[in-house]
């Protein structure tokens, strides 16, 4: 009885707890991915497009400058005067420099291949010198500027942003290169204060994944195939205009990388974010959500077992107890006998047992009513009780008769037991309504003999007490 009960409460327990696991891995699980498809759909695109747009305005400007300087009629009739005077040019390019603040301004001829500069001629380009081939490259092109990120042929230690916009006289002859060049630190500007912003990592890859520009924080893989996770992925990066893709970093975070074409760079620009804070909040909530799910089942499964015991405990007494006396019912005589007999032979003690009859109690119920005659069974019950003790055994046999069994008690004892409750009983005065009842008890005794069963001890203590019954009642009678 006690191990299926357990069972049922495990099986109720663990249908909860599953069910409660069940909703809430559900609702995590539901969330956690649009979450993921939200960041990679419109999010991280996002970035890359704001990013993009502000590099397209910080470029627009150079790229007007440049296309006024190569419109310019100063350069096309300068070289068409041969070149004369170099501090002419240079005096133009230092204008151009101070008054549109760029890093710097520049212009190299196709005829005399002279590189000039704010600060002069700084040098000669040469088709066989690979640090001025941007040059022969450019002249070669079929549109009308190109932007080229290139260490700066004046101060080599830095990356810079040129616009070389062709030049042509009126006759449509390529005459040489002109533009400007600005400094890469805004383009690092932009991507440290969105970093900052967004928490994402930025940087640029050019066509062969080698990472180009990246914020001082940078501290990965300098190229992207290198990097944990990427490996397989890097291809497709590499190989389409714009690419959206998760990957497991070595630390087991998922990343999710955007990537996107700068046409005018020639690279591509890559945001890359670890998880979603609000993915973090989901798993908070997930916790929460077991934490009170928890919670709630043991409230629930407490509640279960208080009201079951509850239940079972009224059952038990219903089975056991006597409704009105709550004297022991005879149904569960047989079992405390069998405890009292087995302890009696274990220790070798004697176990008397007395029958005790309500006299002449049909008349109560006659004269005073069954509910006056229930008043009368519930007190002699009462009075019984006061006058044992804790391991003898009160018994209701029969509708006004009670069993009392004595244990470690012998005849003579339990004689003087049942002796006290009969006068106890005899003393007590009952007042109803107008009226005043005493009652009378008689008792037939029996002790337990060698190798005795339950049925003849009954039996013999049933027989003395119809010899009391017979003596004239309120008497007691000692079994054959
Ligand atoms: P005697 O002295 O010979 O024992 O006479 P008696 O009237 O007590 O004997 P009898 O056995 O004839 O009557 C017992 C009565 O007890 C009959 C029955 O109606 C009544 N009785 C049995 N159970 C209950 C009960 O639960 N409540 C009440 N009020 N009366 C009960
Ligand atoms: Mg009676
Ligand atoms: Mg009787």
């Amino acid at each position: 009885m006690q191990s299926r009960k357990r069972l049922y409460s495990v099986i109720i327990s663990v249908i909860v707890l599953l069910g409660f696991l069940a909703t809430s891995l559900i609702g995590y699980f539901v969330a956690r991915d649009s979450i993921a498809e939200r960041l990679q759909q419109e999010m991280l695109p996002l970035t890359s497009d704001n990013i993009y747009s502000e590099i397209q305005r910080d470029l627009l400007q150079p790229v007007l400058i440049s296309s006024l300087m190569a419109n310019d009629t100063f350069a096309i009739d300068w070289v068409a005067k041969g070149e004369q005077d170099p501090k002419q040019m240079q005096r133009y390019l230092a204008q151009i420099q101070d008054k549109y603040e760029t890093i710097t301004a520049f212009f190299v001829s196709e005829k005399s291949r002279l590189y000039y500069h704010p600060d002069g001629i700084i040098k000669k380009v040469s088709e066989a010198e690979p640090a001025d081939q941007w040059y022969f490259r450019a002249r070669e092109m079929n549109q009308d500027y190109e932007i080229n990120i290139d260490q700066d042929t004046a101060d080599r230690s830095r990356l810079s942003i040129f616009v070389n916009y062709r030049v042509e006289n009126k006759q449509g002859e390529f005459i040489g290169l002109i533009g400007v060049g600005l400094s890469m630190e805004s383009v690092v500007q932009l991507i440290e204060n969105y970093q900052r912003r967004y928490g994402r990592e930025i940087y640029f890859v050019n066509r062969q994944g080698d990472v180009m520009l990246q914020s001082s924080q940078y501290s990965d893989e300098l190229h992207i195939q290198n990097k944990e996770g990427l490996d397989k992925l890097f291809t497709r990066i590499l190989t389409t205009p714009s690419a959206s893709v998760s990957f497991e970093a070595k630390n087991g975070n998922v990343i999710y990388l955007n990537s996107r074409m700068v046409p005018e760079f020639d690279w591509f620009l890559i945001v890359e974010q670890v998880n979603d804070p609000a993915s973090e909040k989901v798993e908070a909530a997930l916790w929460i959500n077991i934490l009170v799910s928890l919670a709630i089942s043991i409230v629930v499964l407490f509640i279960a077992h208080l009201a079951l015991r509850g239940y079972q405990g009224r059952l038990e007494t219903m089975a056991t107890r006597d409704k009105l006396t709550g004297a022991a019912s005879r149904q569960v005589f047989d079992s405390l006998f069998d405890q009292a007999l087995a302890k009696s032979r274990r220790h070798q003690q004697p176990l008397s047992l007395a029958l005790i009859d309500i006299d002449h109690f049909k008349q109560v119920n006659d004269n005073h009513g069954h509910h006056h005659g229930d008043e009368v069974l519930e007190a002699v019950a009462r009075i019984i009780k006061l006058h044992i003790r804790k391991e003898d055994v009160l018994c209701r046999w029969g509708g006004e008769e009670f069993l009392v069994m004595f244990s470690d008690c012998d005849e003579a004892h339990a004689m003087q037991r049942i002796e006290a409750i009969r006068l106890a009983i005899s003393a007590w005065t009952f007042h109803f309504d107008d009226t005043r009842l005493t009652v009378t008890v008689s008792a037939g005794l029996s002790e337990l003999a060698a190798g005795e069963t339950m049925t003849s001890l009954i039996e013999r203590a049933d027989k003395a007490l119809y010899l009391a019954k017979g003596a004239g009642r309120n008497c007691i009678k000692l079994a054959e």
